[in-house]
């Protein structure tokens, strides 16, 4: 299973991600999560993407599709995968074509999540993550058992840093300008599938496994 989860920030790609990763037994790729991973770390990466993620811009696509490939095709390439976050640009995703292509493979779906912009930003604001296992809540529709630590590993809770509003609304306004033409370049390809994410995270992960349960 290679699929693509694909829509605004905030829509809740990581969620069903993390929930599709559990069930299908695929690796949750997140661009996101690397690039924190690697700002915690302070690799050169992390302080190169810093600048970057901090004002809720894209960090720069030579940069991502190294990172990609790094990814999945370094060390033990993956067999079952879900990407979150990639490709967000033309450019990423025609890498990401090429890159299939190099290697004999190719996604099979890619998962458009839907919500309007209201949801989004509310949504965001009471967003929550794990700083230890990047395990995600919601104050307002998921919330830990106890307040500010992850049930799943007792780490501690924070906000994002670019999950503040004045980010939110750049990074809403980037996805708008630069991500969304992807919808059209999958759609022509036969590749998508729109899904409704305004209702719980447990009613979209049911019409979500109708879709996977068509290719897994
Ligand atoms: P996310 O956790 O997916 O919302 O990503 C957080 C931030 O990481 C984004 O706002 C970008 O600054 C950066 N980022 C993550 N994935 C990508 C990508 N594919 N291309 C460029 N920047 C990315």
């Amino acid at each position: 299973m290679k699929i693509i989860l694909l829509g605004p920030p905030g829509v809740g790609k990581g969620t069903q991600a993390q929930q599709i990763a559990r069930d299908y037994t695929a690796k949750h790729i997140s661009t996101g999560d690397i690039l924190r991973d690697a700002i915690k770390k302070e690799t050169q990466l992390g302080r190169k993407a810093k600048e970057y993620m901090d004002k809720g811009e894209l960090v720069p696509d030579e940069i991502m599709l190294g990172l990609i490939e790094e990814t999945l095709f370094g060390g033990h390439p993956k067999a079952n995968y879900i990407l979150d976050g990639f490709p967000r640009t033309l450019p990423q995703a025609e890498g990401l074509t090429a890159l299939f292509r190099k290697h004999n493979t190719e996604i099979d779906r890619v998962i458009l999540l839907e919500a309007d912009q209201d949801e989004i930003v509310s949504r965001l604001s009471a967003r929550r993550v794990c700083a230890n296992c990047q395990a995600v809540y919601n104050l307002h529709t998921n919330p830990p058992q106890q307040d500010g630590i992850c049930d799943q590993c007792g780490g501690r809770l924070v906000q994002r840093k670019d999950d503040q509003k004045e980010t939110i609304l750049k990074r809403l306004k980037v996805y708008a300008e630069q991500t969304a033409p992807l919808i059209d370049y999958y759609r022509d390809k036969g590749k998508l599938d729109p899904v409704d994410a305004s209702g719980s995270p447990d009613e979209v992960y049911t019409k979500l496994k109708k879709i996977l349960g068509k290719i897994s």
